[in-house]
Formats: C-alpha cells, sequence, structure tokens
C-alpha cells in the first residue's frame, strides 16, 4: 500500500485549514494532517517531524509568512512550502516563492483538483530541487577533492623536480669519479704493463719456467684491467659529450681486415675459426675510423669471449649506395630473447653474478651502441641461446657532418 503523505497545514483560521483538509481529502490519496494555527508551533513540528508538504498561510498572527519561509531556510529546513494567499496578494506570493516557498494558491481557488494539482507539483519540484541541490553539493565535493589532488600532484611534481636534479648532479659527480678514477689507475698499470714487458723479454737473466708464468699471467691480467679502465673512461667521456667525432675517407675493407687480424690469436688460443668476408665494390668510406675500429673491437672480442666451440665471422658488405653493414656472427652460447634489450645499457650483462665465467665491465655495447648513434647508424641484434649470435651495424657510406 501506498504511504500516506504527511501534511501540515499552518494557519490561524480554522475554516481556512478545513477547507484546505477537507478538499484534499476528497481526493484518492492516502494523506495524514497535522494542523496548527501559528508560525511558531510550525516551526517547532517541522523541526522534530518529516513532512512532504507544507500549506502556510502568508498571514499568521506571531508572524508573517515571509518570515516563516526565510528562518525555515536559515535553520536548513527542506520541505515543499505552498503558501496560501488571499486575493490581489500574487505580489507577496511571489516574494515568499523567492524565499524558498514552492507554489502559492488563492484561498478562494481552493478546490480538490487543484489543491492535489498543486500539492503533487510541489512535491516533484521540490523533489528535484533537492536532486539539483544534491548534485551540485557532489559537483562541489568532487571539485574540491579534484583541487586537494591537483595540489597533491603540483607538490608531487616539485618533488620530483627537485629529486631529478639531485639525481642529475650525483650522475654528475659520479660520472667525474668514474672519469677520475679510471685515469689515476691508467698510469700504475701502464707501469705494471711495462714492467712486466721487460721481464718477459727474459734479458740479461733467463726467468724458471714458474717465474715466466707468474710475470705471463701478472702481463695478460694488466692488460685485461687496461682495457676495462679504457671502457670506463670512454663511457663517462661518452656521458660527458667530450668524445668527438672525426670524419675522414678510409679503406674500411683493410680496416676491417687489419683490425681482425689483431683479435686472431685470442680466437686461436680458444680453437676458434675467424672468417674475414668482404664484399665492397668501393671499400671507400667517410667516417669515424677510430669509432668504426672500437666497435668492430668490442664486436669481436664479444664474439670470440661468449664463443667456446665454432668460430666467428666479420662479413661487410653494401646494403644499397648510401649504406654500409657490418655483422659479427658467433656459434657461442647466445642470448636469450628476454636479455635482448638489456645488453645495450650500460653495466648490463646477462651473467651478472660475482662467479661469472667471463670478466667485463658491461660497458663495451653501450660504447658500441653509442658510437654507433654518432656515426649516424644503427646496431641490433639476433640471437639464439646454444646457437649463436650476430650483431650487425649499419652506417652510412657518407657522414653527413651537417647534422
Ligand atoms: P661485457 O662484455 O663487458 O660484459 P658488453 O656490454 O660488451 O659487456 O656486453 C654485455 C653483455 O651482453 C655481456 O656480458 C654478455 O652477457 C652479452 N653479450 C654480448 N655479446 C655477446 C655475444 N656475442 N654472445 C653472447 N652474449 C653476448
Amino acid at each position: 500500500m501506498e504511504e500516506a503523505l504527511n501534511i501540515l497545514i499552518i494557519d490561524d483560521d480554522e475554516v481556512d485549514r478545513m477547507a484546505v483538509r477537507r478538499a484534499l481529502q476528497k481526493v484518492s490519496l492516502p494523506l495524514k494532517f497535522v494542523e496548527v494555527s501559528n508560525g511558531k508551533e510550525g516551526i517547532a513540528l517541522l523541526q522534530e517531524t518529516q513532512f512532504n508538504c507544507v500549506f502556510l498561510d502568508y498571514l499568521l498572527p506571531d508572524c508573517d509568512g515571509l518570515a516563516l519561509v526565510r528562518e525555515l531556510q536559515e535553520m536548513g529546513i527542506e520541505v515543499p512550502l505552498i503558501v496560501l494567499t488571499g486575493q490581489g496578494d500574487e505580489q507577496i506570493a511571489v516574494e515568499m516563492m523567492k524565499a524558498g516557498a514552492c507554489d502559492y494558491l488563492a484561498k478562494s481557488s481552493v478546490s480538490p483538483n487543484v489543491l492535489i494539482k498543486t500539492l503533487r507539483n510541489a512535491i516533484r519540484v521540490h523533489q528535484a530541487e533537492m536532486e539539483v541541490k544534491l548534485a551540485n553539493q557532489r559537483l562541489r565535493e568532487s571539485n574540491e577533492a579534484l583541487k586537494r589532488k591537483n595540489k597533491e600532484l603540483k607538490q608531487q611534481r616539485q618533488q620530483i623536480h627537485l629529486k631529478n636534479l639531485e639525481l642529475q648532479e650525483a650522475y654528475r659527480h659520479k660520472s667525474q669519479f668514474l672519469a677520475t678514477m679510471s685515469h689515476e689507475l691508467r698510469t700504475p698499470m701502464n707501469a705494471i704493463m711495462g714492467f712486466s714487458q721487460i721481464l718477459l723479454r727474459q734479458y740479461p737473466d733467463p726467468l724458471t719456467s714458474q717465474q715466466l708464468d707468474i710475470v705471463q699471467r701478472i702481463f695478460n691480467n694488466s692488460q685485461n684491467l687496461l682495457t676495462m679502465l679504457n671502457e670506463i673512461l670512454d663511457f663517462s667521456k661518452i656521458e660527458a659529450g667530450r668524445m668527438d667525432l672525426k670524419a675522414e675517407e678510409f679503406d674500411l675493407a683493410s680496416l676491417v681486415q687489419l683490425t681482425s687480424e689483431e683479435l686472431r690469436s685470442l680466437a686461436l688460443n680458444k680453437n676458434l675459426s675467424l672468417e674475414i668476408e668482404i664484399d665492397l665494390a668501393n671499400p671507400l668510406v667517410t667516417s669515424d675510423r677510430s669509432f668504426v675500429r672500437r666497435v668492430l673491437i668490442n664486436l669481436l672480442s664479444n664474439a670470440i669471449k661468449f664463443t667456446n666451440v665454432g668460430g666467428v665471422w666479420v662479413k661487410v658488405w653494401q646494403v644499397t649506395s648510401g649504406r654500409i653493414a657490418i655483422a659479427v656472427e658467433d656459434t657461442g652460447i647466445g642470448i636469450a630473447p628476454e636479455h635482448l634489450k638489456t645488453i645495450f645499457s650500460p653495466f648490463r650483462q646477462v651473467d651478472q653474478t660475482l662467479t661469472r665465467e667471463q670478466m667485463g665491465t658491461g660497458l663495451g655495447l653501450a660504447i658500441t651502441d653509442s658510437l654507433v648513434q654518432m656515426m649516424q647508424g644503427q646496431i641490433n641484434v639476433t640471437s639464439q641461446l646454444e646457437k649463436g649470435s650476430v650483431f650487425r651495424v649499419e652506417l652510412p657510406r657518407r657522414l653527413n657532418v651537417d647534422l
């Protein structure tokens, strides 16, 4: 069953109250009536009871209807109010509606039909107003929340900016430290290598085979250490933008041939074959000779380092009239797909354990990548675990020095 509507009638004239009540009782709507004859009682009731609608006489003995409407508004009491006016009081009714009343009705035109229509309308309008008010309230709240979030984000952005500056500063210090340290270490390392080379000459006195073995080890290890120090120094130079490119015309075929031959002994020590296949009608290129040499040394020494059986191939060919490719292929341990992207990042090695078999700084490929980029080229790798890897560098035949 439909729940009865709670109606309050505030009117000092009992006849008028009855007229409203009787007229409304004629419509088939469950209604409950409460009646009071002055504003004070009306307000007291409205404070403690929830009404669906209030019929309010605009002229009450203790206050006028307008003051009452305003008081209810101030108290935050939300209820649909229908003002009952006398003949010719429309102006007052309009004022009351401006103050918050829903509608008005001339007492002379009180009839069941008009009353029920006005009542329904007032309840609907009031409901709609409440919904708008609620939506507005929610909007205001979410606006506030957004403002707060915005403020928080702004603060976070500032903090990130500060942290970024700190990081840049720390990074600069780290690069500076690496550059200084590797530079300082190179001098004693060169001395160790120089003196061990003198001892290896065995002049004037020969060494025992044990001494020879020890000195040879000192020399080999210092050479490895020097390579690592040079890598660190080169890397910090690249990071600081102090690695200068010098473009010149040179014979790529002979550079590849000579450089590969320098590393042949490393391949021979591991019983690996080293084959060089150069297919260039015109071997002249314009690029940075020492960069190309460094790239080849890095790729070739990695290929030898990470291959235990089989061999290594260096191939050079012309891709288009303006582009040359150099590939270093091996039948080595290969690289798992998940490591293919990271190996070009500084200090990244597939085997990061301290017990790894191969020495290295993890900087070789990062340096190689930077050098290739400086020469306006690209490097990519394809690899299969246990089968081998192919590192392919593509360079412009003529470096564009205006870029
Ligand atoms: P490093 O050789 O000093 O460790 P690199 O930057 O030259 O550093 O290489 C990074 C890593 O990439 C190596 O540690 C190795 O795990 C992997 N890698 C590079 N070249 C090869 C290769 N030819 N075969 C297998 N793995 C390789």
